[in-house]
């Protein structure tokens, strides 16, 4: 795929094909999250061995809450290490009910990594398609795809774990920045062409803020509307976020782009998951700079942890976001293909109705599920 000249000894020059080569940082974390990660890692290793154009090299990054109950750390400084360098960073789902540090807050290594890697966008994307179970009433015709993208370093989030709480008064700051914000818009109008070059979405950004209320959101439209006017070949908008959670619900096939707060985005993207059925089909990506943490967008499910009945497709679509990704970054369009083809597959096993696991309605287990996966490859 990669060709280069390689010079060999009798002076003579070779063209030999090169893989270009990824390291991926994984976090299997707490729960059903080895669980899944496995069966993650090992399509993505099968996609790679198939292809000429790229191999993956997983490193085991330990972390989380029982990692913490056994050595007192919950995100080692290595770990950290494996992330920073990594070219990507896979992760399933970390914190246990059962485990806390002393001030009684839960170990949630998934959130320090966001702030530690400035991993600004927390993208979401929801899909429904045919045969996906959804509480909603489809009109004929009509599909859903589009993407929330919730800023996830700042906004209401920002003082958290320290806000101020006296005996008659709790208090929290809200957050904006300009750095976050044109950092934030830039990363939506990119995806929204991208989404529009791959026939994906007609190119629309909506700003979903409560501008009408609070001068903080004014702030953030106004910075969402000077990079909006950077890009005159697709359409920006703006709406209100109790509005937007009532269009999720009443016509999301609308829908393209959408870029918020954190608090905002950490609702709406719940409602989001609820309309694809679940969690377990809900996958996500958090992207900064120079990192991106990719992980199903459900928690560690200790309620069914060690039983083989979790659902790994949230984890494997969260798996083809990062193929996509990496294929986008580094011109690497087969590595973006794969991702295509990687979700398709997942597509296709929901729609056949066929090897879902409990949480959709059917019987099979979590190496059952993952399997149906690979065959539609
Ligand atoms: P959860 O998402 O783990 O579970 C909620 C419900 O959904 C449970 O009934 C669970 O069995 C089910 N569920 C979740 N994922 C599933 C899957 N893949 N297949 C089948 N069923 C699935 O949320 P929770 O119970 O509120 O949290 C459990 C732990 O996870 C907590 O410690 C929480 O802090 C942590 N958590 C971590 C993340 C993360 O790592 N990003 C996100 C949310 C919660």
């Amino acid at each position: 795929m990669y060709t280069l000249i390689d010079t060999l000894k009798n002076g003579k020059t070779n063209w030999v094909d090169m893989k270009q080569s990824f390291e991926i940082a994984v976090f299997d974390g707490d729960g059903i999250g080895p669980e899944i990660m496995g069966p993650t890692c090992d399509i993505l290793q099968h996609l790679a061995s198939a292809s000429n154009a790229y191999e993956l090299r997983f490193t085991p990054a330990p972390a989380g809450a029982a990692h913490y109950a056994e050595t007192g750390e919950s995100l080692p400084a290595t770990s950290m290490e494996i992330a920073r360098n990594a070219d990507a960073i896979l992760l399933s789902a970390m914190g246990l009910p059962t485990v806390r540090y002393p001030d009684g807050t839960e170990i949630s290594p998934q959130i320090e990594l966001r702030k530690a890697l400035t991993l600004f966008a927390g993208v979401r994307p929801v899909t429904i398609q045919p045969g996906q179970p959804t509480p909603l009433n489809m009109p004929p015709g009509k599909s859903v795809d589009f993407v929330l993208i919730r800023e996830s370093t700042e906004g209401l989030f920002y003082t958290q774990g320290r806000g101020e709480v006296t005996k008659d008064e709790a208090r929290e700051t809200l957050r904006i920045t300009r750095d976050i914000s044109e950092k934030l818009f830039q990363f939506a109008f990119n995806l929204a062409h991208d989404r529009k070059a791959h026939g994906r979405g007609p190119g629309r950004v909506t700003c979903v803020d409560k501008a009408n209320v609070f001068r903080a959101f004014a702030f953030f439209r106004e910075i969402f509307d000077v990079e909006a006017a950077k890009h005159p070949d697709l359409i920006a908008d703006h709406a209100y976020v109790d509005a937007t959670a009532l269009w999720m619900v009443t016509k999301p096939w609308d829908f393209d782009v959408l870029v918020t707060e954190n608090m905002f985005g950490d609702i709406l993207s719940d409602l989001g998951a609820g309309l694809m059925g679940g969690l377990g089909l809900a996958p996500s990506a958090d992207i900064g700079l120079d990192n991106a943490v990719f992980q199903p967008c459900h928690g560690s499910a200790p309620d069914i942890a060690g039983q083989g009945v979790a659902n790994p497709l949230a984890m494997i679509l969260s798996a083809a976001m990062m193929l996509e990704w990496l294929g986008l970054r580094h011109d690497n369009p087969a590595m973006t293909r794969d991702g295509m083809r990687l979700r398709k597959g997942v597509g296709d096993v929901v729609a056949s109705g066929q090897m879902l696991t409990r949480d959709l309605g059917g019987t099979a287990g979590t190496a059952q599920a993952a399997q149906a996966v690979i065959d539609a490859l």
